[in-house]
């Protein structure tokens, strides 16, 4: 049952957020109301008032006398239980204030630019509870609004510091959001004015719906990346399927392996044995319909994890079944991984759901809610250089959680990086805060962001609050950063492989062939939220010198078939003595290369060039981008990407997206 504005009013009233003087009346005697000081306003409450307002439940500039006809008005058009008569607030900016339940992350705190335009203008900042007061700041600045509060076209400055503790007191360190039972509240309007804020309308809509509890004691998941031997049950003697398929994946890359099989001594020339019982592995993958599931993971009594392969549980409308093995490893003990996922990959642990062969080991993990793109990321991403150190799929998370597994990897000491795809977290708030006690980087790729704002029954903020704004909030908080696509997500996991452990200061100069294409490459980057300081002046005067006629950043510098490859990494150096640019970009038109020269060795001697300059500038993150490299005969760019690589500098084929990777390493505080 939802509270009353009055009764809303004195608990805000209670916890110290200034609220208009009033009286509450249940008849049509308003002579209580006579120690309130005039203009006066006039709310009719009763159960089926929401929106007072469209139900002509609210007058304002009331004087005493006019009160008794205007309550006798609103009686006889609508159902009321009494009145709220209050004091006028005096005009100013009218703020919104909002916390809801977000169904995965819990609860969400809701400000920007309120009363009647809230909807319209839509000009909102939200935050994960509790916020901090750097968080309350920002959010207020990051309004498109925000100078309407500082203070614009002759309007005095609101009292910004009454509305940051505002915002704390609602969603602050044991703020209202702890104490309220938490559908909705909405303080909306807050007036605010030069000296001061009040909250003149208050809702409140309770709403049981706790949030996902925390899971237990700390599980050390090596054994799961670096398994001493794996037991495959589901594969055929007489059908190969997919138990079969991961026999084979398993085989070639040389781990100990067993099949689990009620009747055969061997499966496709692997030993087995009758059941997982007499298995004796960390790892087991099981790949039998989903009703047998239980009964196999039950003999799964010392093997630490066993990762359920088969689909056909809560995702087909099938929770009694997944929460049956979910008790089954329970009563075993043992991990559960998934169900309906792929599986495990680690190059070092001769871990693997791939085809193809290992990869060779790396610094970065993936946590992927789906197998198959987590399979696409890891050969497209070895393809452009990538190197993993563990790679696990969650399907549908019914034990182990992509948050656990997160805390664990940021603490594992071959992973560097960490890149995150998630579609549905079921314990949001546990990955918060793992992404908020996560001290590396994290790329978030979020699937089904799109949808649509939740369902809201009575308040403006729960229609504003949509996943796709939640998970911004998440990565602001959390300092993860989040992409759009699976080419960002390996392109910024590229750089942080590459760059992760150099120590730089900040900025970005960008360098390369043509003026449009630096005109452009300065648009990517102000789209990915770089600026692109200018050169200093003595800088451009040292580049006379070596013949370049220097115009800004980006800096336009001729590279191509018949120029010389060291003429870049000498601007480079010579533009470093008197900036210390942390990020330099160098960018090269492939296709130059093909169409006035012939041969690849220019582009080569070219990279290596740059790759030499690395090698010189440790303290300077070197990014290549070959703009157009389909113009050059297969194998080219490879030879350019391993070149490169080998120096530590990640290559991108557009300037998008080395924009995002460059910008993201900047985000993160890499420099
Ligand atoms: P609703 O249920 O329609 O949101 P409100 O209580 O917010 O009703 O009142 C509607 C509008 O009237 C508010 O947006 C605000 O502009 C104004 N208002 C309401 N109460 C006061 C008050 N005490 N002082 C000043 N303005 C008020
Ligand atoms: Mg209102």
């Amino acid at each position: 049952m939802s509270a009353y504005e009055h009764e809303v009013k004195a608990l805000l009233s209670a916890a110290g957020v200034p609220v208009p003087r009033g009286v509450v009346v249940d008849d049509l005697d308003f002579d209580r109301a006579a120690e309130l000081a005039e203009p006066l306003v006039l709310k009719a409450f009763g159960p089926g008032l929401v929106h007072k307002s469209d139900a002509g439940a609210v007058a304002l500039g009331l004087s005493r006398k006019d009160l008794a006809a205007r309550a006798a008005d609103m009686r006889a058009r609508l159902e009321v239980a009494g009145f709220l008569v209050e004091e006028q607030a005096e005009a100013g900016v009218e703020l919104i204030v909002g916390l809801v339940r977000d169904p995965g992350f819990g609860p969400v705190l809701l400000t920007g630019l309120g009363g009647v335009w809230t909807e319209a203008l839509r000009d909102t900042a939200l935050r994960l509870c509790p916020i901090s007061e750097e968080d309350a700041r920002r959010m207020l600045a990051s309004l498109r609004g925000s100078s309407i509060l500082y203070g614009s076209r002759g309007g005095p400055p609101v009292d910004v510091d009454a509305v940051v503790k505002l915002l704390m007191t609602v969603g602050g360190p044991g703020g209202l959001w702890e104490r309220l039972d938490l559908g909705e509240f909405e303080l909306n309007p807050v007036i605010a004015g030069p000296s001061g804020v009040i909250a003149v309308d208050a809702r409140h809509l309770p709403s049981p719906g706790p949030t996902a509890g925390a899971s237990g004691a700390a599980t050390d998941f090596l054994p799961l990346f670096e398994p001493k031997a794996v037991a495959v049950v589901g594969a055929s003697t007489t059908r190969p399927n997919f138990g079969n398929m991961f026999l084979g994946f398993y085989r070639a890359a040389g781990v100990p392996l067993v099949a689990v099989h009620p009747t055969a001594t061997e499966v496709a020339g692997v030993p087995a044995v009758p059941s997982l019982a007499g298995a004796d592995v960390d790892y087991a993958l099981v790949a039998v319909p989903a009703e047998r599931c239980a009964e196999v993971v039950r003999q799964a009594r010392g093997v630490p994890f066993v990762q359920v392969m088969s689909g056909g549980f809560a995702e087909v409308g099938r929770p009694d079944l997944e929460e049956e093995l979910v008790q089954a490893a329970r009563a075993a003990g043992t991990r559960l991984l998934g169900p309906n996922c792929m599986g495990v990959y680690s190059p070092r642990g001769r871990q693997t759901f791939v085809g193809g062969g290992l990869g060779p080991a790396g610094p970065v993990a993936l946590i992927s809610q789906s197998g198959g793109l987590a399979g696409e990321v890891i050969k497209v991403g070895e393809r452009r250089g990538l190197a993993f150190s563990r790679v696990v799929t969650v399907g549908n998370s019914a034990d182990v959680t992509p948050a656990e597994l997160l805390r664990w990897l940021a603490r594992d000491e071959e992973t560097r990086a960490v890149g995150l795809y998630l579609e549905d977290p079921r314990d949001g708030r546990e990955l918060f805060e793992a992404l908020r006690d996560a001290d590396l980087p994290v790329v978030l790729l979020v699937g089904g962001r799109s949808g649509q704002g939740q369902e809201a029954a009575a308040s403006h903020t729960g229609g504003m609050v949509s996943d796709r704004r939640v998970w911004e909030a998440v990565a602001e908080q959390a300092g993860a950063v989040l992409v759009s696509g699976q080419d960002d997500l390996i392109g910024v996991l590229a750089y942080f492989q590459a760059h992760g452990s150099r120590d730089a200061c900040g900025g970005v100069l960008v360098v390369g062939p043509s003026g449009g294409a630096s005109v452009l490459a300065a648009d990517a980057f102000d789209l990915a939220g770089v600026r692109l300081d200018p050169l200093p002046q003595e800088a451009l005067e040292a580049l006379r010198g070596l013949g370049v006629v220097a115009s800004g950043n980006p800096l336009e510098v001729p590279v191509g078939p018949l120029g010389r490859a060291g003429l870049v990494p000498e601007v480079v150096s010579a533009l470093l003595r008197h900036r210390p640019y942390g990020d330099v970009v160098l960018h090269v038109n492939v296709q130059a290369f093909f169409t006035y020269g012939d041969a690849a060795e220019p582009l080569y001697a070219y990279a290596r060039a740059v790759a030499q300059a690395q090698a010189a500038l440790p303290g300077t993150r070197i990014t290549l981008v070959t703009r157009n490299g389909e113009c050059a005969p297969p194998g080219v760019e490879d030879e350019v990407r391993r070149i490169a690589a080998a120096a530590g500098i990640p290559v991108y084929r557009s300037m998008e997206a080395a924009a995002v990777a460059v910008a993201a390493g900047g985000r993160y505080g890499v420099a």
